[in-house]
């Protein structure tokens, strides 16, 4: 079979596929209003969180016509390498569809770090890879991780666990990847550049290391340390140039005037005189506390820092979907995320912000369909209790000085007072009256917003 006849049937097995998607609201979003007049001529960008919501977005959107390769739109997937296997079927499943059915590239970004000189010191830097949505194995190297190498590899290099308060995951995992790839997107070249030096092994040296630590006022013993660093400077050292054509069928040369002479060197720049975008997130009607949040920051409130250029928007809560209605049009489908609601089990498997009860469901669901391939990956507790363990701060070993109370003198997951760790949830076995001491944790997890 020649190339064109396997894009051809790949079409038309997607457009079969779609035929059977009912869009019941794609006459509901044709006719929404655009905030601003232009806002329909700026790039388009789906911030795809692997979900239901955000699945029925995407097709809404697609069926009624909103979005156009050629103006720079592009739909977003980052993997934190923390998701059950469920989500990345279904991830890959939504981007073969929305790309040979309707020609608009989906890319799947990872954080990655990479080894470059600043200041005459030797660092490890944050940036993003491309993958594909097939899983990583020797033998597919551009493939998706899905074993935690992701989530470790930010741990390590941030030497410490996010937690309610400092949400290292969600900016360094999520935005942050999102923001550098749409800097490379919307410079419209084919490829990304190569990052970090040419040596075969990291440059990074143990006394410079630590003595910077000590620099920067850190207290952590130095065999400590050196162990938290020890994963990071395991990765690789550099980023390689990477193809957009490579990781999407449907990448095509951009031709949008919006982001003519938005470039600061070879990538897109935000803020004055720089790129503005649209996002499309898929808040639900019935999401109220997170549409406001968002509402407010794209008003220019407190929390807009960081957002520069982006102009969000939430159709699904616009015209009215809740919850309900998500879950009735996937049951109509004849594919799907194949995870009950119940379970919670989207997005990081054991998110530390389901909450003590939400992680007990969690765990009850993963055990019962426990399968060898989960060990030692984050579908397996047992991974979350090591990294906690690991990257927890254990504040007698740095002799902090502890003016209010810390349950056990350690900072994991779970923040300072609660005495929740995964270690606990471990040992609760469920037990109500146990995990009822820790119930108050709960937060919705709104990573992509
Ligand atoms: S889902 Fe939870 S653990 Fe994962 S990146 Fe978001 S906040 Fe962090």
């Amino acid at each position: 079979m020649t190339k064109l006849a396997v894009r051809e049937s790949q079409n038309l097995r997607a457009v079969q596929e779609l035929n059977m998607i009912e869009a019941p609201y794609s006459d509901k979003m044709r006719a929404l209003c655009y905030e601003v007049s232009g806002h329909d001529e700026l790039p388009h960008v789906v911030k795809f969180s692997g979900g239901k919501s955000s699945g029925l977005l995407l097709f809404i959107l697609l069926e009624a016509g909103l979005l156009k390769a050629e103006r720079g739109d592009v739909v977003v997937f980052n993997n934190t390498s923390a998701e059950h296997p469920a989500t990345y079927d279904f991830v890959g499943r939504c981007k073969e569809l929305t790309e040979a059915g309707y020609g608009i590239p989906f890319f799947l970004t990872e954080f990655q770090t990479y080894e470059d000189a600043r200041n005459r010191e030797w660092s490890r830097l944050p940036t993003y890879r491309l993958v594909h949505p097939t899983p990583w194995s020797e033998t597919n190297l551009d493939g998706y991780h899905w074993r935690g190498e992701v989530f470790e590899e930010m741990l390590s290099w941030k030497g410490y666990t996010p937690n309610q308060f400092k949400r290292t995951c969600t900016s360094n995992l999520k935005l942050g990847p999102t923001r550098a790839f749409l800097k490379d997107w919307f410079a419209c070249k084919q490829h990304t550049e190569r990052l970090g030096h040419f040596g075969k092994s990291s440059r990074l040296d143990d006394d410079e290391l630590y003595e910077r630590h000590i620099r920067s006022r850190g207290n952590v013993p130095r065999d400590i340390f050196l162990w938290k660093k020890a994963y990071v400077r395991s990765r690789p050292a550099f980023r390689p140039p990477q193809r957009f054509a490579d990781y999407s069928q449907a990448a095509s040369p951009i031709s949008n005037p919006h982001l003519e002479g938005k470039c600061f060197g070879d990538v897109a720049f935000f803020g004055v005189g720089g790129v503005d975008y649209l996002a499309f997130v898929g808040l639900r009607n019935d999401e109220k506390r997170r549409v406001m949040r968002v509402r407010q920051r794209n008003a220019g409130g407190p929390d807009s820092v960081g957002y520069e250029g982006e102009h969000v928007y939430l159709p699904l809560s616009d015209i009215g979907v809740t919850k309900e209605e998500v879950d009735a049009f996937w049951e109509k489908q004849t594919w799907g995320l194949s995870l009950h609601a119940e379970d919670g089990l989207s997005n990081c498997t054991y998110c530390f912000l389901k909450g003590a009860r939400g992680l007990h469901r969690v765990h009850a669901a993963l055990e019962s369909g426990f399968q060898k391939s989960f060990e030692n990956t984050p579908c397996d507790l047992q991974w979350w209790v090591e990294i906690e363990e690991k990257y927890g701060r254990d504040l007698e070993a740095e002799k902090r000085d502890i003016r209010s109370p810390v349950a056990d003198n350690f900072i994991g997951f779970f923040g300072t007072q609660s005495g929740f760790s995964y270690q606990r949830l471990a040992q609760s076995h469920g037990d109500e009256a146990e995990l009822s001491r820790f119930a108050n944790s709960v937060l919705p997890c709104d990573c992509t917003d």
